[in-house]
């Protein structure tokens, strides 16, 4: 940061050049700084991949950490933005804003470590305290909660990629006897572009009247690179459609135990009939605009 005083601006005399040092790249915390004492916080993120998934010539690739600025009312209009809702752009605009290293495109950052991006961002710019509605699982019986989002555990790999800065890992398929293939799928974690051509794909769909309730199967396509030495598009699609339930909840098993994140989850105490259990924390309009509740 800038070490010049508070009230020397007016002159214009003594601004040295590069007082907009320190990362903050065509921002203009300078006058923010000098003439209203405003310094907005820049935090270094934990990055829940280690980015051991992006390659060597990614800017995240073996980061620990990554460095945003906290939201400021630019972000609001970001949030506000009709535009950005319907496209469903406004995490991704919203994490770009903020990342201080701007050669960093939110699209191609795996989910977990954008939802990592996106609670840092919450509470640097509304505080840890999050208040939603969830039902009880129960008694079914919804409640306000307040959730501390500061407490969420980042959850990390529990198994490396085939190679270091590739984002593609191996699931064994079980052998129920020894007649059954030995099958190895190679599977990416989703990305955020990931996540968008699944939505476009089935915008398209609907559009054309096709109910879009093949949820699983989209997704398996989107994230299954090979099956054995298979990487053949159209083959793999033809395995995802027919392959055996077993395989399939072995696949999603491997997925999900081994996706880095924020674990969005909590321990709610009902009111209604005073159980205590675990909820998904729900992702409602005050998560970023905690007075819309
Ligand atoms: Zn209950």
């Amino acid at each position: 940061m800038s070490k010049r005083k508070g009230n020397d601006v007016l002159s214009g005399a003594g601004a040295p050049e590069g007082s907009m040092a320190a990362g903050w790249a065509g921002e203009r915390s300078d006058i923010l700084k000098d003439e209203f004492g405003l310094e907005i916080p820049v935090e270094n993120v934990p990055i829940p991949s280690r980015g051991v998934i992006y390659p060597p010539e990614h800017p995240l690739h073996m980061q620990e950490t990554v460095q945003i600025r906290a939201m400021t009312a630019r972000e609001e209009d970001i949030l506000t933005s009709k535009a950005l809702i319907k496209k469903g752009t406004v995490i991704t605009e919203l994490i770009k804003s903020c990342l201080i290293d701007k050669r960093i495109d939110p699209n191609d950052m795996i989910l977990g470590d954008r939802n990592a991006l996106m609670v840092s961002l919450r509470i640097t710019g509304y505080g840890a305290d999050y208040h939603a509605e969830v039902a009880c699982p129960a008694c079914g019986e919804r409640s306000k909660q307040e959730f501390d989002l500061s407490a969420l555990p980042i959850e990390r790999l529990s198994q490396e990629p085939i190679a270091l800065g590739s984002n593609i890992f191996e699931a064994q398929m079980p052998k129920r006897n020894e007649n059954d293939p030995n099958l190895v799928i190679r599977y990416r974690h989703m990305t955020g572009y990931d996540e968008q051509e699944i939505t476009q794909t089935q915008e398209r769909k609907k559009k054309q009247g096709f109910k879009s309730d093949n949820l699983i199967t989209n997704r398996y396509q989107q994230q299954v690179v090979a099956v054995n030495d298979i990487s053949d598009k159209t083959k793999i699609q033809m395995f995802i459609q027919k392959m055996p339930t077993r395989y399939s909840l072995a696949l999603r098993k491997a997925m999900d135990s081994n996706e880095p994140g924020i674990k969005m989850k909590a321990y709610i105490a009902c009111p209604h009939c005073s159980e205590e259990s675990e909820v998904s924390m729900p992702l409602g309009a005050s998560f970023f605009w905690p007075d819309a509740d």
